[in-house]
């Protein structure tokens, strides 16, 4: 069976004075019944790891070293203490026009230095209206996904694009129909498909968590804004 994976994604918020969240949610939480990730801005995974809570980068370079001024490679986050690497989230698929092909090529740069992939996928308002999602993440799955990924060295996390930072979630029924479909595919290409975590994301926060947490084959969250907090954070962990 998958392992639960409460996931932060911090984006571009924090500094090191944001770190004592972290002192809190572990004296909070000092056994949690699930695994509890975050992933801080570069700049803080060192000091982050350090804290002794599994760390992760928020995206890494296809590339292993190089002239790419501004980049940070696979090596570089896990010698900074790193075991995660968020990939694909829909912020860098709109920023910086980060394309399924690169996703996968990042994914298997990942592996080779050890980290474990955080894959993202989701569909946007305007795909969910014309009926497209199922399309959409299947093909993302498809693109993204590098053949090399297993159970142990990927998790795959549906986050619907509209509902990231709006305070919007969808039903339970569209969560449930979206993962059902990414355990279908999952399964039908890997052998240890069933394996793989599911996370959902977009506008988790403590009163919706138990509701998402009980939707099947969501095997945790991968939270932005009520990650950045302890008192947030915290009650989403509890749930899951
Ligand atoms: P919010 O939880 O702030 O909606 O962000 C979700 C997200 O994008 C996590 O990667």
């Amino acid at each position: 069976a998958p392992r639960k994976l409460a996931a932060g994604n911090w984006k571009m918020n924090g500094t090191l004075t944001s770190l004592a969240e972290i002192d809190r949610l572990l004296a909070d939480h000092p056994a949690p019944g699930c695994d509890v990730l975050i992933c801080p801005p570069a700049t803080l995974v060192q000091a982050m790891a350090a804290k002794g809570i599994a760390t992760g980068g928020q995206d890494c370079h296809a590339k292993a070293s190089g002239a790419h001024t501004g980049d940070i490679a696979a090596a570089q986050l896990r010698d900074a203490g790193a075991s995660h690497v968020i990939l694909g989230h829909s912020e860098r698929r709109t920023d910086h026009a980060e394309t399924d092909a690169q996703v996968a090529a990042k994914a298997v740069a990942g592996h080779e230095a050890g980290l474990v992939a955080v894959i993202c996928v989701g569909e946007t308002e305007a795909q969910r209206d014309a009926g497209e999602t199922l399309d959409v993440i299947s093909a993302q799955l498809a693109g993204s996904v590098p053949d090399c990924a297993t159970a142990a060295n990927t998790v795959i996390a549906y986050e619907p694009v509209w509902a990231i930072g709006t305070g919007r979630t969808p039903t339970s029924g569209q969560i449930a129909e979206v993962h059902a479909l990414m355990r279908d595919r999952l399964s039908a290409r890997f052998a240890d498909g069933a394996d793989f975590a599911l996370l959902y994301g977009g506008s988790v926060k403590p009163g919706n968590a138990a509701e998402i947490f009980a939707i099947p084959h969501v095997n945790g969250a991968l939270v932005g804004g009520a990650s950045l907090k302890a008192a947030d954070f915290g009650p989403i962990i509890v749930a899951l």
